[in-house]
């Protein structure tokens, strides 16, 4: 049985550079949510001016007002952050803003449904190496990530998957995630999804990119993704919180029991 694919991609932060991953994308014919706070407090954001321009061809997700730590500031001021940003988005942007992105991927329960209440219908996490459609709790669509535009460490991706204990993650990190080269899992992942379903999402941050020299790389990347644009369409976050959800998760989860238990042997 073959399930649907689909490619998305999300960069956070709102930084000036974000209009160098647009034109890529927008080269590659690739979508993109850009989840934009209205301030952060080390780095610069985008002018009102460019944050309109990028919304006309891509959409904008809710990243606080002030990239704040939802779980370091009182119940209140997380509250206003959540609802605040969107109509800070709207109001910047004149479309309706639909996903939200909390800083840091940092997050409790009360402030899922602070956001289900905000009106926004998803919630995009940190967690990586998913490759699930958005699951649905608490009334809200969570939105995961595959791939993170970023050298992670092959123990920090190890320990994103250990804080979850998602079995499909584990299963790809086994098979997928030995090396610390994002380009070559990327690939690895998205052939995957290609081959046998699911989303594949690649996240990022613009300023990162250019801190650590991964814009060559990122480009290889997208060039792979646009190539697969029949098999895998490509759509925003938004977009596929509104796409039928497939009856069964097309994820890891369906891994053969045998073929999860040869890769625990060869550990
Ligand atoms: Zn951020």
């Amino acid at each position: 049985m073959t399930f649907p694919a689909y490619i998305t991609t999300s960069w956070d932060d709102g930084h000036p550079l974000d209009h160098r991953v647009a034109a890529l994308l927008s080269k590659y014919r690739l979508e993109g949510t850009f989840y934009v706070p209205a301030t952060t407090s080390d780095r610069p954001t985008m002018s009102a001016k460019q944050l309109r321009e990028l919304s006309k061809s891509f959409e904008i997700g809710a990243h606080t007002l002030n990239h704040v730590d939802l779980t370091s500031v009182t119940t209140e001021t997380a509250s206003r952050e959540i609802a605040d940003s969107k109509s800070w988005i709207e109001d910047s942007t004149g479309v309706r803003c639909e996903c939200f992105c909390p800083p840091i991927g940092r997050y409790r329960k009360e402030h899922v449904h602070m956001v289900q209440r905000a009106g926004y219908i998803g919630l995009r996490t940190v967690e990586l190496l998913a490759i699930d459609f958005p699951r649905s709790l608490a009334g809200l669509l969570h939105i995961p990530t595959t791939v993170q535009a970023f050298p992670h460490r092959r123990a920090a991706l190890a320990r994103n998957v250990i804080k979850r204990m998602a079995f499909g993650n584990l299963w790809r990190y086994i098979r997928h995630g030995r090396t610390a080269d994002w380009p070559a899992l990327a690939e690895s992942l998205l052939s995957q999804v290609v081959a046998r379903g699911g989303v594949f999402h690649l996240w990022g941050h613009s300023w990162e990119l250019e801190e650590l020299d991964q814009w060559q790389r990122l480009e290889s990347v997208l060039r792979l993704m646009g190539q697969f644009a029949r098999q895998a369409p490509a759509v925003s976050n938004g977009q596929l919180c509104r796409l039928p959800m497939p009856p069964v998760a097309a994820s890891g989860q369906t891994v053969p029991a045998a073929e999860a238990a040869a890769a625990g042997g060869r550990r």
